[in-house]
């Protein structure tokens, strides 16, 4: 079912460091590219949607593409399981821990929960299901925790521990799999679209951005393969600057600098403050979007991360839709559904308002 695969990278790639040799083919790739008909746009803008939230591998989004290179470098590397950082909702503490199940690997994952929660049984929402399911080892910390260490050093010592405890060798991925060689996987998504879309003239593509490793590799894929496109990154957590540098960041781990590629993230994408009330938080009008695109396109979208982006892009258009007349627009839907279930009792004036369950009477 999961197969190691040697890899070469994109020719406009081939001079980047980390260039990984192989990847674990898990993702159905390619994934579909079609007008996606979003109420309200502006006139003359025409909007179409990636569909990253059907790479497969349970509803893993776009955390699959990343893992399918992490995972390779963890093999490669010797290791024999992983460790994951995450939200109690996390949708890459899951993908990660369904794709180390397709190798016969235990994930533990950890996972960062209130403090009047995280002692107990964090229970079976979303996520969580899929997570317990799969058994994958779940080790809860609480915010303050999280604050007081940091996620690395979080890692780092469930490591020392599993070694330890275990004689487990494990794998620490960093937050969202935002590292260096999670970047590929998005690097490599810009060569599948290079092909999809070439000649149709698309002037922008937008996205959701979390832990960053997403827009780093549209953002850098898309200014080395001459693609062309505005990217637009709505931050669902921190603030535009905390993402510029932070992308820089992950773009120096592959080599490219600026004055190696002749420019820095705030050159290559636009970082757009989207996260509302904050991580993770959903605002009702938020959610109202959410609503409408589902009732009227038939795409669900997620809260946490492609909810609150698309929010952000439709609210910038509709506030100057002369500037978005003649473009056309790729948005990333980059998965995130299990998330909907942590958001059931919010969605549902929503969705009951809309009264569509009936009692079919009979007699
Ligand atoms: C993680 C995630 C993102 C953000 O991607 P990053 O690479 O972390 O910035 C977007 N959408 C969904 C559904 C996610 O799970």
């Amino acid at each position: 079912m999961v197969q190691l695969q040697p890899y070469t990278p994109p020719p406009w790639a081939a001079k980047l460091g980390l260039v990984p040799a192989q990847r674990y083919r898990l993702a159905q790739l390619p994934t579909p590219v079609h007008p996606w008909a979003v109420p309200g746009l502006p006139p003359g803008c025409e909007l179409h949607i990636k569909r990253d939230d059907l790479t497969g591998m349970q509803l893993s989004g776009n955390k699959v593409r990343k893992l399918e290179f992490l995972l390779a470098e963890a093999r490669e590397k010797g290791h024999d399981s992983v460790i994951t950082i995450g939200g109690i909702q996390s949708n890459h503490a899951r993908a990660t821990a369904v794709a180390a199940r397709y190798l016969g690997w235990d994930a533990h994952l950890v996972l960062r929960n209130s403090r009047h929660l995280a002692d107990s049984d964090p229970g079976l929402v979303g996520n969580l299901l899929v997570e317990r399911l799969v058994g994958a080892h779940i080790w809860q910390v609480t915010k303050e925790e999280y604050g007081r260490y940091g996620g690395p050093a979080l890692g780092e010592r469930l490591a020392e521990q599993l070694r330890r405890e275990r004689g487990l060798n494990p794998y620490i991925i960093p937050v969202g799999g935002s590292s260096a060689t999670g970047v590929w996987g998005y690097l490599d998504m810009i060569h599948e679209l290079e092909q999809q879309i070439a000649g149709q003239g698309f002037t922008d593509i937008a996205m959701a951005c979390g832990s960053g490793g997403t827009t780093a590799g549209i953002a850098l894929g898309n200014h080395l393969s001459g693609l062309g496109l505005r990217v637009h990154a709505y931050g669902v957590c921190d603030d535009p600057a905390y993402f510029y540098e932070f992308c820089d960041g992950l773009l120096a781990g592959l080599g490219a600098t600026p004055d190696v590629v002749g420019a820095d993230s705030a050159a290559m994408f636009r970082a757009v403050q989207a996260k509302g009330a904050g991580y993770a938080i959903s605002r009702d009008d938020e959610l109202a979007l959410v609503a409408e695109v589902a009732a009227t396109t038939g795409i669900i979208l997620d809260p946490v991360y492609t909810g609150k982006a698309l929010h952000g892009l439709v609210s910038e258009m509709r506030a100057n839709p002369g500037a978005w007349a003649g473009r056309k627009v790729l948005f990333v839907h980059t998965g995130g559904l299990l998330g909907m279930y942590d958001k059931a009792a919010q969605l549902a004036p929503l969705v009951e308002g809309a009264g569509r369950a009936h009692r079919l009477a009979l007699d």
